[in-house]
């Protein structure tokens, strides 16, 4: 699907939010469960990469920029939808919007220079001939 973001950068995103070498170690940035990269989409577990404010940069769907993306699980995402993450914890307790908010802040802070992060990503193998269409 075109809106998809390219594989490279998903992998940048996995890895600046915690992905070890092997794959595991990433966890959903809302429900704090273990996600992992590659699953399909029909798992829950799945690891995706979900927008903080899907219209922040222009009012359209949707803004890549590296602080306005954010790991979550597949079920999480699904369930989120379009909304921004402000409205979308609102529907939470206050103790576990916080506990969400000091991950997704934990995570943005590792993405300042992301372009390192991209790099790794093609340094892990993460590369364009592995893309898919
Ligand atoms: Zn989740």
């Amino acid at each position: 699907m075109a809106r998809w973001l390219p594989r490279i950068q998903r992998y940048a995103h996995y890895l600046a939010e915690g992905m070890r070498a092997d794959g595991t170690g990433l966890t959903c940035a809302i429900c704090a469960r273990d996600i992992r990269a590659g699953l399909h989409n029909s798992r829950p577990e799945a690891a995706t990469v979900d927008h903080l404010d899907p219209r922040a940069l222009t009012g359209e769907l949707f803004d890549r920029r590296p602080w306005n993306l954010v790991c979550v699980c597949q079920g999480c995402n699904s369930r989120k939808k379009d909304r921004t993450m402000q409205a979308y914890l609102s529907g939470f307790s206050a103790e576990f919007a916080a506990a969400a908010w000091a991950r997704i802040g934990q995570r943005l802070a590792n993405k300042v220079n992301f372009g390192d992060w991209v790099a790794a990503a093609g340094v892990a193998g993460y590369s364009a001939k592995k893309r898919s269409k």
